[in-house]
């Protein structure tokens, strides 16, 4: 028998775990709780979250300090670094800025919260039904949102941000998947600090840490071999547990956001792809394949990463030293899909309740979604926290603010699908952002 391409494999494997969850629900006659409570859920959780994902997890901080610091620290020089930390900066804001307006043009046009300019009934339905436990849920969310604003600098988001780039404490930064940018900073400058010494030290130091990245690859393109079981266990899980019910309900509004990010996706990266980069699209699709399939079921760009580094290197040509700055840091701050669905989600969330925005409200949103995505982490619905805290910042005072926690539990309860698409288009967006700066470089990428 010929052997399949890994992509085949992890979306035979991706079909079977939609079987495989759509036959546990039938078999537990449809209620939720029970396959919750069920030991057959447990392994699918087993085999996805807790063996791939955590499998992903645990060599992210070592693959992510030892590329960063052998693609910088082994061309001996950082000439020109000034100028990719630029192209970088000016991709990471021009992208999301043209998500976000996708996204907000899109839900204007469609309005999922509107039927003939009154609060759509379906959903208000939806909502009266199951007001308990959606307030319950949104209430929780709120309450981390406020933890997150509490710890905020007075500087406001660029303060924020300036705190969370300066760990105190390498080894506590080392050891938090989420204190990404932490580690980014410290990475950079063990590289900037070895190519400004000498002699044996430097030599030693350079030559185990390069050792320690083809480790690195090696455990990853281990990993991988795993991933049809990993996509297996994801899919049978969410499919298990996701009432047939709560989709139809928000129909409308899933399909808004995703069209957005479709057209984000299929239209403009492409075009940048093809115009700016003047490299064919449809090459970069096929070179992402893994990478792709990986982050749209696992939800977290962060555990995509380790996969994303592999496919941009070994399929799509990009250089260690442009992909190793480009994509961690991308999958740290550039959310494309994150920022456009705050936006859909927010003007959702204020036509659902009666609210109308005016314009100079809208665009407080959009600033908001920008700063806010910077800040989400690469795991699975984090940005519910950010659409919190820009509810808070828009309504505050306002009537709608006091509905909001309901009908954002309303939006958790539908999240699971919408999260895989976006995080699939924050993992694509810093690929074509790593081709686009590699190509300004002067690299060879994607000849095939
Ligand atoms: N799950 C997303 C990611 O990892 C973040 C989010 O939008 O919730 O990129």
């Amino acid at each position: 028998m010929p052997r399949l391409k890994p992509h085949w494999l992890i979306l035979i494997a991706l079909v079977l775990g939609v079987l495989a969850g759509w036959v546990t629900q039938t078999a537990f006659g449809g209620d939720i709780d029970a396959v919750k409570e069920s030991k057959t859920l447990a392994l699918y959780d087993l085999l996805g979250s807790k063996i791939f994902i955590g499998l992903l997890k645990m060599i992210i901080v070592p693959l992510i300090f030892s590329s960063i610091v052998t693609g910088i620290a082994g061309l001996h020089k950082v000439e020109g670094f000034a100028r990719l930390g630029g192209k970088t900066l000016a991709y990471y804001i021009g992208s999301s800025a043209v998500a976000i307006v996708i996204g907000l043009t899109v839900v204007n046009v469609i309005q999922p919260g509107l039927v003939d300019g009154k609060p759509n009934p379906v959903v208000e339905k939806f909502i009266a039904d199951n007001r308990d436990d959606f307030e319950a849920k949104g209430n929780e969310i709120a309450a981390s949102a406020n933890k997150v604003e509490d710890e905020k600098s007075k500087l406001g988001a660029v303060g924020d941000l300036i705190v969370r780039m300066i760990p105190t404490n390498v080894l506590a930064a080392a050891s938090d998947n989420g204190a990404m940018l932490g580690l980014i900073v410290i990475s950079l400058l063990t590289a900037f600090g070895l190519n400004a010494i000498d002699g044996y030290g430097r030599e030693a130091l350079v030559t185990a840490i390069g050792g320690l990245n083809d480790l690195m690859i090696t455990v990853t393109r281990w990993i991988m071999k795993l991933a049809p079981i990993g996509v297996f266990g994801l899919m049978a899980s969410i499919i298990a547990q996701t009432g047939p019910g709560f989709l139809l309900s928000m129909l409308k509004y899933m399909l808004t956001v995703l069209i957005a990010l479709g057209l984000h996706f299929f239209v403009a990266l492409p075009l940048a792809l093809a115009l700016i980069g003047r490299v064919n699209p449809l090459r970069h699709y096929r070179a992402m394949r893994d990478a792709l399939l990986t982050s749209f079921t696992t939800a977290s760009s962060s555990a995509t990463l380790p996969i994303s580094m592999r496919c941009l290197q070994d399929n799509a040509g990009v250089s260690k030293r442009t992909s190793s700055f480009v994509l961690p840091l991308g999958a740290t701050v550039n959310m494309d899909g994150t920022a456009l669905y705050e936006c859909v989600a927010v003007l959702f969330i204020a036509q659902v309740l009666g609210a109308s925005l005016d314009v100079a409200t809208q665009v407080t949103v959009v600033v908001l979604a920008l700063l806010t995505s910077v800040g989400v982490a690469g795991v699975p619905s984090a940005s519910l926290v950010a659409i919190v805290i820009i509810v808070n910042n828009v309504a505050a005072q306002q009537p709608w603010g006091a509905a909001a926690p309901a009908a954002i539990g309303a939006i958790f309860a539908v999240d699971r699908i919408l999260d895989m698409c976006r995080t699939s288009v924050n993992i694509f967006s810093d690929s074509c952002g790593a081709v686009l700066v590699a190509k300004s470089e002067g690299e060879a990428v994607l000849q095939e």
